[in-house]
C-alpha cells in the first residue's frame, strides 16, 4: 500500500512556543543506536545492573501489601514529608543544609527544570548557560522561548571572565537575564567540574547582574575519588535553585527528582507542579524512601562510581590509543562523559552517518549548543557498555576519523564488517 506523504492538518493551530520544540539529535539517533552490532557511545543510560533487584522488588511488593492505599494514592504536591527529609540527609553530603519544607518532589529533575523555566522565564528572556550545554535543558529553555546565551569553560569548567561578559553584554543591549543554568559537577556533556575557587566568584557576579542561579546537579556524588564538591547552594542559599535527582545514583525509571528552592519560590514551584502533574508518583516516591532508610545506598553509590570509574579508564586509554594526532579530549574525574574536539576539517554531524555504518554511534557536538557552534566537537558516554565494548567503539571512531581526515583512504576496512 502507497503512503501518502504526511501532511500537518493541525499546522496552523500550533501555539508560537512549539515552534522552539524539534526532536534533539540524541534522540533521532536512539533507535540506529540501539542496533546490537552498533556500539554506542551517544546515549547517556545509567548502568544499572549493580542494583539488588531482589531486594527492591520484595520491598516494592511489601509497600503495597502493607500501604497500598496510600501507596496507590495521589500525595501532597510537595512531595512525601519523610522523603523530603531523606533527601536533606542525601544533600548534606554536599555541604547542603536544607529544611524539609523547602525540597520539591518532581517527576526527574527534567521536570524540575521545566518548573523552573516555567517559572521564571518570558518569551525573548535570556538564560546563561555553559557552551555546550545539557541538550534536555536546552529544550525546556526553547519551549518557554527563552533565548540562550552561551558561555566558554575550560578544563576548570565555567571561566568566571567570560560570565561576566555575557552579563555585561546583555545589559548593554538592553536585554533581560534572568538566569544562570549551570551544572557545576561532571558537566554533561563537557565531562569538566567547576573548580572550588570559582564557585564563590560566579554566585558573586550573578548576585551583581541580578540573575538567579540554577545548579543542577545529577552526577554530583558519582566523582571517582569519593570526594564531593560544595554545593553552589551551600554558597548562597538564597540565590541559587539547586536541581537533584535520583536518576543517577538510584534508578532512572522511577522518575524521582527534586528541586530545592529558596523558601518564596517553593510556594510557586508547589502550585506549579500542582497544575503539571498533581504529584510525583506516589509509589516510586515509597519505593527511593524505603531503599534509602534500609539499604546501604552509599555503598551502592560506591559500586556505581568504581563502575564508571573502570569505564572512563578503558575509554581515556583507548582515546590515546587509537585516536589520530590533532584531536583532545576532556578527563572526566566522575560522571558519564568525555567531550572530543577533532581537527580542522571534520564535521562531527556530517560525519555521523559513516560513524554508524561503521558501526559506532556518538552525539555530535552541535546539539549541545543553540548557536550552531560544535561542529568539530562530539560527546562520548562510557557508562553503559561494557569495558571492551567501548575499547572497540573508540577504535571504529579512530577508523572514520582517518578516513575523514584522509578521504583517500579506504573505508572498507570499518563500514565492512571485516573488523573483529
Ligand atoms: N540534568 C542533566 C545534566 C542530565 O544529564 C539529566 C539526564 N541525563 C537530567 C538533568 C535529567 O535527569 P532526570 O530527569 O532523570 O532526573
Amino acid at each position: 500500500m502507497s503512503r501518502r506523504p504526511f501532511t500537518d492538518l493541525h499546522q496552523d493551530r500550533y501555539a508560537v512556543r512549539t515552534a522552539g520544540m524539534t526532536a534533539s539529535e540524541i534522540r533521532a539517533l536512539f533507535a540506529v543506536a540501539s542496533r546490537p552490532e552498533v556500539v554506542s557511545l551517544a546515549g547517556g543510560m545509567p548502568n544499572l545492573a549493580a542494583l539488588p533487584l531482589k531486594t527492591l522488588s520484595a520491598q516494592a511488593a511489601q509497600i503495597i501489601a502493607e500501604d497500598g492505599l496510600t501507596a496507590l494514592q495521589y500525595a501532597s504536591a510537595h512531595g512525601l514529608p519523610l522523603l523530603r527529609e531523606q533527601i536533606c540527609e542525601v544533600m548534606a553530603l554536599e555541604d547542603i543544609a536544607a529544611h524539609p519544607d523547602d525540597v520539591v518532589l518532581t517527576v526527574g529533575s527534567q521536570m524540575g527544570l521545566d518548573l523552573v523555566t516555567r517559572l521564571f522565564c518570558d518569551p525573548g528572556d535570556v538564560v546563561v548557560a555553559e557552551g555546550p550545554s545539557y541538550v534536555g535543558a536546552l529544550g525546556s529553555f526553547a519551549a518557554y522561548q527563552a533565548q540562550v546565551v552561551h558561555v566558554a569553560m575550560d578544563e576548570h569548567g565555567l571561566v568566571p571572565e567570560g560570565l561576566r561578559a555575557a552579563l555585561r553584554q546583555a545589559v548593554n543591549d538592553g536585554r533581560r537575564v534572568k538566569l544562570l543554568y549551570t551544572i557545576p559537577n561532571f558537566h554533561n556533556p563537557a565531562g569538566v567540574t567547576l573548580a572550588v575557587e570559582r564557585r564563590a566568584e560566579i554566585l558573586e557576579i550573578c548576585r551583581t547582574y541580578d540573575v538567579l542561579v540554577v545548579e543542577d546537579n545529577p552526577y554530583g556524588l558519582l566523582g571517582f575519588d569519593g570526594r564531593a564538591y560544595p554545593a553552589l547552594r551551600s554558597l548562597d542559599p538564597d540565590n541559587v535553585v539547586y536541581l537533584g535527582s535520583f536518576s543517577k545514583t538510584f534508578a532512572s525509571g522511577l522518575r524521582v527528582g527534586w528541586v530545592l528552592a529558596p523558601r518564596a519560590v517553593r510556594e510557586k514551584l508547589v502550585l506549579a507542579m500542582e497544575s503539571a502533574t498533581l504529584c510525583a508518583p506516589t509509589l516510586n516516591q515509597m519505593i527511593v524512601s524505603r531503599y534509602l532508610a534500609t539499604h546501604d545506598w552509599q555503598g551502592q553509590i560506591e559500586m556505581f562510581r568504581e563502575n564508571y570509574r573502570e569505564r572512563r579508564d578503558a575509554m581515556l586509554s583507548a582515546l590515546e590509543r587509537y585516536l589520530p594526532p590533532g584531536c583532545t579530549w576532556t578527563k572526566p574525574d566522575g560522571g558519564f562523559y568525555v567531550w572530543v574536539t577533532v581537527p580542522r576539517g571534520v564535521d562531527t554531524k556530517a560525519m555521523l552517518p559513516r560513524a554508524v555504518d561503521a558501526r559506532v554511534a556518538y552525539a555530535s557536538g552541535s546539539g549541545f549548543f543553540t548557536d550552531k557552534s560544535g561542529s568539530r566537537q562530539m560527546r562520548l558516554s562510557y557508562c553503559y557498555p561494557a569495558p571492551e565494548r567501548i575499547r572497540e567503539g573508540v577504535r571504529r571512531l579512530a577508523a572514520v576519523l582517518e578516513c575523514e581526515l584522509d578521504p583517500a583512504r579506504s573505508f572498507g576496512g570499518v563500514g565492512s564488517g571485516r573488523t573483529p
